[in-house]
């Protein structure tokens, strides 16, 4: 039996997470050798076969975009969003509803006639089997969740929240010593604390994990100071869209 077949997918993104797949260095090698890669956008030309477990990254803005998942869906066996905006619309869900008048506003002359709506994630379109976020993903969580994925079983995830990670890192907490608003303590880990272990505050980008207090931290925000304008801005960023 030959080995599965992956294909990696973009719809309407920066291809952020497809690039992180291809910056994965030598373990490249290692996705090569568990799959057969069948379309990588952006790095290779289509083989034109059908893969058994499609990824698909960038949000859903246009009918193209909810025709081409409602084919794929039909084609394989599991459908894996990538990234933040597969996930919840991601931050270009930011900004009017009403994405017509807007593009009007912006485009006199055509914008009338694109094909542009709200962005959302791919499971209001299709079912997905599971789902994989960070603003880009993280590689190494990648490669964590594919190996489950291509037994046939969900993925084991960690179950705690970005705080974690930093203090197992030995970083200085950027909230507590620096008085950054940082969404770490409210934030799903996965990303191995990534922003503040290069001294920014985390953004929140993974989404919520399950028992995050966010009350208790807003009034944390509050206590240092920020406006309920700039605290539902940081919450509004990533985190409000997975709800
Ligand atoms: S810097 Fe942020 S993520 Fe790290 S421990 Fe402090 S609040 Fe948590
Ligand atoms: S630190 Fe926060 S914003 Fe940065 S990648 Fe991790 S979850 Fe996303």
């Amino acid at each position: 039996m030959g080995k599965p077949k992956a294909g990696f997918y973009s719809l309407t993104s920066c291809s952020g997470d497809i690039l992180e797949i291809t910056n994965l260095g030598e373990d490249i090698l290692k996705l090569f050798d568990l799959v057969e890669v069948v379309h990588l956008n952006v790095a290779m030309p289509s083989t034109g076969k059908d893969p058994d477990i499609a990824f698909v990254e960038g949000a859903v803005t246009s009918l193209d975009d909810e025709k081409f998942l409602k084919t794929l869906r039909k084609k394989v066996k599991q459908i894996v969003a990538i990234g933040t905006c597969a996930c919840t619309g991601g931050v270009i869900a930011r900004g009017p509803e009403d994405r017509r008048n807007w593009l009007i506003d912006v485009y006199p002359e055509s914008g009338a006639g694109f094909d542009i709506h709200f962005p959302r994630p791919v499971k209001d379109i299709v079912s997905v089997d599971f789902s994989i976020p960070g603003c880009p993903i993280e590689k190494k969580y990648l490669l964590h969740c594919l190996g489950y994925l291509l037994k046939g079983v969900l993925p084991e995830v960690p179950a705690y929240s970005v705080c974690m990670e930093c203090k197992m890192k030995g970083n200085e907490c950027l909230l507590r010593y620096r008085g950054s608003a940082c969404l770490g303590p409210v934030t799903k880990a996965g990303c191995g604390a990534r922003q503040p272990s290069l001294g920014r505050p985390c953004d929140g980008c993974f989404g919520f994990y399950d028992d995050a207090n966010k009350e208790s931290l807003i009034e944390i925000f509050r206590e240092m100071g920020l406006s309920e304008d700039e605290i539902k801005k940081r919450f509004d960023l990533f985190l409000e869209r997975g709800r």
